[in-house]
């Protein structure tokens, strides 16, 4: 379990522009969850289509209007989105990542009849109903996104704390539904590259750093190789394409609009993207027409829950 002592019920940080333009922990932390969120609205609506497809309704995709196979609402988010809200709001009741209190959240998020549940989640979280158990085996089918995609609330939560900290904390909220090597390799690579961001590091430094280190210690996870279309659900495809998009692309629109019309699992490439683009950028760089089409609860919840995460980190 990692504690960070006492909460306090709002963050002692403030929503403060600092004196030169480069933006602040605190606005990247707000940009990485508002990110995600508009990540995931954006994507949802051709999750599961082919480019040509995509090319064929749209054009290029770049707008957020809802529908897909979800018919969802224009703004309305999905599950990446939701998940990583209910982990935040277990992490901020507890005091710190709780395996047991991740796996009641989720369980309750569950029971809440989600708009979309990916399978792994669903079996491992019934498993968690029957057995009490909140840390799943390792097992080769959990080799899933579906842990890689809501780590945002633990990189938040264990800023400016030694790397191994983030690293034990990845793997007790991902082993709630996915306990695997390479889900594990990607929410640890996701969440430093998100804590570096927010720090200050540049797009190159994080690049060499994070993600070029991955593929050195990881091969499957190599993304320089050619375009990655499709990226399935499987954690290495949808890493792939999010760090091809990410580093191939100068800003947070370019990188979004890259990645989701990759088609495939577009809402969490999406919202993957919009995580470590919102932290790389900052917020001025998101659309402001992207942030008036979310949901105004959702990014309301977003944007406090990053505030509130960031200030239990430094607590
Ligand atoms: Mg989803
Ligand atoms: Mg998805």
């Amino acid at each position: 379990m990692f504690w960070f002592g006492e909460l306090i019920a709002r963050s002692p940080l403030r929503h403060r522009r600092l004196p030169s333009s480069r933006p602040s922990s605190i606005e990247r932390a707000q940009a990485a969850y508002l990110g995600l969120a508009i990540g995931d609205a954006l994507g949802a609506s051709v999750e599961f289509m082919t480019p040509n497809e995509i090319r064929h309704q749209f054009g290029v995709h770049r707008e957020i209007v809802g529908g897909g196979w979800l018919r969802l609402r224009p703004g309305q988010v999905t599950d990446d989105t939701t998940m990583s809200l209910a982990l935040g709001e277990a992490i901020l009741a507890a005091g710190g990542v709780d395996a047991q209190r991740v796996a009641e959240a989720f369980d309750r998020w569950m029971r809440g009849k989600p708009v979309d549940i990916g399978n792994t989640v669903r079996r491992n979280l019934l498993a968690f109903r029957r057995s009490g158990e909140p840390a799943r085996q390792p097992s080769a089918h959990d080799a899933g996104n579906g842990a890689a995609m809501r780590v945002l609330p633990v990189a938040l939560a264990c800023f400016g704390r030694p790397e191994r900290h983030t690293v034990a904390a990845c793997r007790a909220q991902a082993h709630v539904t996915h306990h695997n090597a390479l889900s594990d390799a990607a929410c640890e690579t996701l969440a430093l590259m998100v804590q570096d961001f927010l720090a200050g590091k540049s797009r190159a430094e994080v690049r060499r750093q994070r993600a070029v280190a991955l593929a050195a210690r990881e091969p499957a996870f190599a993304f320089d190789r050619r375009p990655r279309d499709n990226p399935s659900g499987f954690v290495v495809d949808t890493l792939q394409a999010v760090l091809q998009a990410l580093f191939s692309t100068d800003g947070f629109e370019d990188c979004l609009v890259d990645v989701v019309n990759r088609g495939g699992d577009a809402d969490t490439t999406g919202a993957i993207a919009g995580m470590l683009a919102g932290a790389c950028y900052g917020p001025a760089a998101i659309p402001a027409r992207w942030l008036r089409a979310l949901d105004p609860a959702v990014r309301a919840q977003c944007a406090a829950q990053a505030e509130a995460l960031l200030g239990a980190s430094a607590l």
